[in-house]
């Protein structure tokens, strides 16, 4: 039987190509879930020129179509959110219930930005000059290039696409070629509900070619990227070549502190969600469990109890608690940390093998090292998988001090009964997010997002916060 071929979407046309790429089920990886057409540079070219033809019609249309079109795009999500959960969960490996739980936040994003479209302010105020009145106002910015990863291959295109069309932007959207399943059932539902030609225009393919193109195009006028700081690096070098406006969200190696205070119960759910859910693959993810000594031992036995009885398997099994590592590529950069860590003389306290199951896949028992420093690559490294080390600290500032020494600063975490240390730890932390007794990892979709130091450049993402990327501030002055 025939696979089903999957097309682009330029200028208000699926659109072929000459090359397409097998989208491979990570559970399963004789299972090729369909085919992707790769666009290259001149179809790249055509998607641009499109959506910079387009973008005076979509400031036209009107906030009361602009918003009721992204309301329909959300409710969409919403209905269709176990079959793109269920394609979600094959493509890239989550369990089922976190892939439904990703299709389901990009839903309720699309219906945030639909509200966010009618909500858009100004300033009036008087101008020091007697009889000047000054206005100041958003315009969109234009052309909106638009780069994401694979590892959530609905919620981060959500989360860039909703507000880039909400504040009257035109898009160009390519998602990772590692899961372009997701992201084109995404881009259906935008074209269906009217999304008019040139508007929204979806470009699959390799990021040296398509993501290329956008980066350097002088006709994209803003570029928000999510991926690996190596890109994102030479995504701003381009970018600030012909000094278009940029957004980068990148790494992390997230701290989850935990003080001998804690409640243990909640601090080893907090670890184990927020280091190993979604097969630790998260930019959120807590890497680094920095534990305090008079709860190393309790923590670290609790810990791995808990390890144990995690069932590791087939992303779309119901009694599967974490996924595959999305494709052999991550896996063996899996390995190649886990040998490193050894190497080091940290102690692999559990985990850390190939697991076997029914179908061939990229499975990977979580592993967990112990006797680490802060200076170990482990720790200084994103391994973005199942991976996570204990730090011990003697109190609480020494923890602090460990938290913060670290090249990125996206999320951090603290476990403890103390309203001091919390307090302390909140204003103190180096971080764009901290959570006190919470997971490192899961946010909300109405609040902003994003970190410090190199985990992101630019203004944030997500929430009313979302406007200060997607728009430029106009100062007008009105004599009489
Ligand atoms: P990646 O390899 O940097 O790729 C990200 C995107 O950039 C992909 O679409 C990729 O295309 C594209 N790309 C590659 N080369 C490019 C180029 N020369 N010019 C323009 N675009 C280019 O990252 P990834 O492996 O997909 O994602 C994992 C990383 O994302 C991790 O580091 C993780 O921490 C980070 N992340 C950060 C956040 C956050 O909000 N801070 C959220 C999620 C993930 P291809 O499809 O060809 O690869």
């Amino acid at each position: 039987m025939q696979r089903e071929k999957y097309l682009n979407y330029i200028a208000g046309e699926w659109v072929s190509g000459g090359e397409f790429s097998e989208n491979i089920n990570p559970s399963d990886v004789s299972e090729v879930i369909a085919d992707y057409v790769r666009a290259d540079r001149e179809q790249t070219k055509q998607a641009i020129d499109a959506a910079s033809s387009a973008v005076s019609a979509w400031a036209n249309f009107g906030v009361q179509a602009r918003s009721e079109l992204l309301d329909k795009v959300g409710n969409e999500l919403l209905i269709q959110k176990e079959s793109i959960g269920m394609l979600l969960a094959r493509e890239e490996g989550k369990t089922l219930p976190e892939g439904i739980g990703e299709v389901t936040r990009a839903g309720h994003i699309f219906k945030f930005f639909a509200g966010e479209v009618l909500r858009q302010t100004g300033d009036l105020l008087p101008s020091v000059r007697p009889g000047i009145d000054v206005e100041i106002v958003r315009e969109p910015m234009g052309v909106v290039g638009i780069i994401s990863p694979w590892n959530f291959p609905a919620a981060i295109p959500a989360w860039k696409i909703a507000p880039a069309l909400a504040y009257g932007n035109c898009v160009v959207f390519k998602p990772a070629d590692l899961v372009p399943g997701t992201a084109h059932a995404i881009a259906k539902i935008i074209v269906d509900a009217g999304a008019p030609a040139g508007v929204f225009n979806f470009v699959m393919g390799r990021g040296s070619v398509v993501g290329d193109e956008i980066v350097t195009n002088p006709k994209v006028d803003a570029i928000t990227f999510t991926g690996s700081v190596e890109t994102g690096q030479s995504v701003a070098q381009a970018a600030i070549s012909r000094m278009a406006k940029f957004q980068l969200e990148m790494g992390g190696k997230n701290p989850l502190v935990v003080l001998d205070d804690a409640d243990l119960n909640n601090a080893v759910e907090c670890a184990i969600n927020g280091a190993y859910f979604s097969t630790g693959q998260r930019c959120t993810a807590s890497s680094r469990l920095i534990i305090t000594n008079g709860i190393y031992d309790q923590f670290l036995t609790a810990l791995v109890e808990r390890l144990d009885n995690l069932n590791i398997g087939n992303a779309i099994h119901p009694d599967t608690h974490i996924g595959p590592v999305v494709d052999k590529n991550q896996f063996n950069q899996n390995l190649f940390f886990i040998e490193e860590a050894k190497k080091e003389g940290a102690q692999l306290a559990y985990g850390g093998e190939i697991l076997k199951r029914e179908t061939e896949g990229f499975y990977l028992q979580p592993a967990l090292f112990t006797e680490t420093n802060n200076d170990m690559r482990i720790n200084r490294e994103e391994v973005f998988g199942p991976v996570a080390s204990i730090i011990r600290a003697k109190n609480y500032e020494e923890a602090l001090s460990i938290a913060n020494d670290t090249a990125f600063g996206l999320s951090s975490g603290i476990c403890t009964a103390s309203l001091k240390h919390a307090t302390h730890f909140r204003r103190q932390s180096q971080a764009g997010m901290v959570m006190v007794n919470l997971p490192t990892a899961g946010v909300d979709y109405h609040v902003p997002f994003g970190g410090r130091k190199g985990s992101s450049y630019g203004s944030r993402e997500q929430g009313r916060y979302a406007a200060e990327f997607y728009t430029s501030v106009k100062t007008n002055y009105i004599g009489c």
